[in-house]
């Protein structure tokens, strides 16, 4: 009796922890998906600006010796694209430039939504020269997009403004001056990237 006692005893305890254990795993995943979820812009897929100062924060602690560079880039009268063909073809808009954004990235940039109609890249490795021209070439390649949305066919532009790390600043500082000259590039008349 003694020995059938302490079977089922061990018995018990193997499956309540095989449930403990199985628990702690749903648990881990399920961490795992809020965490991805509130790193991430619904509409567009991108990581956001949370999930992007994280980003970089990181590589700067990992290769605190290396340049980077930011770019904040926003969408020229994108205003007018809501007024003109409606809501629903301003997200369809926001859709299509993410696409074109992430196919012209190669590896040299990983981009957000920063928020609204404005995105932010983050250029590991480039310096202002290299990461003017990746942006630049970004910027042309924006300008050639043909967009078709219901009978509409359209296509739109983005200033950006680019800033190399210096070593110095924090890197609030540093997206400040990003925004600095993405503001210069608007009145300057658009379409164009200031660095
Ligand atoms: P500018 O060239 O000076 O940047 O002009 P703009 O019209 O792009 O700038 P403004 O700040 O006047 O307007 C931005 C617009 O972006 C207004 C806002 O409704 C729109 N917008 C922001 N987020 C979204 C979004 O998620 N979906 C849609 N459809 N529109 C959005
Ligand atoms: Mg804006
Ligand atoms: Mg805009």
């Amino acid at each position: 009796n003694t020995v059938t006692f302490f079977v089922m005893l061990a018995s018990m305890c193997i499956v309540f922890s095989t449930n403990i254990q199985d628990t702690e795993r749903q648990l881990r995943l399920k961490n795992q998906t809020l965490y991805k979820e509130a790193g991430t812009d619904p509409l567009t897929g991108l990581p956001n600006r949370r999930s992007m100062i994280e980003q970089i924060e990181k590589f700067y602690r990992a290769n605190s010796d290396h340049t980077f560079s930011v770019a904040i880039a926003d969408i020229d009268f994108f205003k007018k694209v809501n007024d003109t063909y409606g809501h629903n073809c301003g997200d369809y808009t926001l859709v299509k430039l993410t696409e074109l954004f992430v196919e012209h990235a190669m590896g040299r940039y990983s981009v957000c939504r920063w928020g609204g109609e404005e995105f932010c890249f983050f250029l590991p490795g480039l310096n202002l020269d290299e990461a003017g021209i990746v942006m630049n070439d970004l910027c042309i390649a924006v300008e050639k997009m043909s967009l078709t949305y219901e009978e509409h066919t359209f296509s739109i532009t983005i200033t950006a403004g680019v800033e190399e790390f210096d070593f110095l600043s924090p890197l609030e500082e540093l997206l400040e001056k990003a925004d600095e000259k993405l503001y210069m590039g608007k009145n300057a008349g658009r379409n164009r990237v200031v660095v």
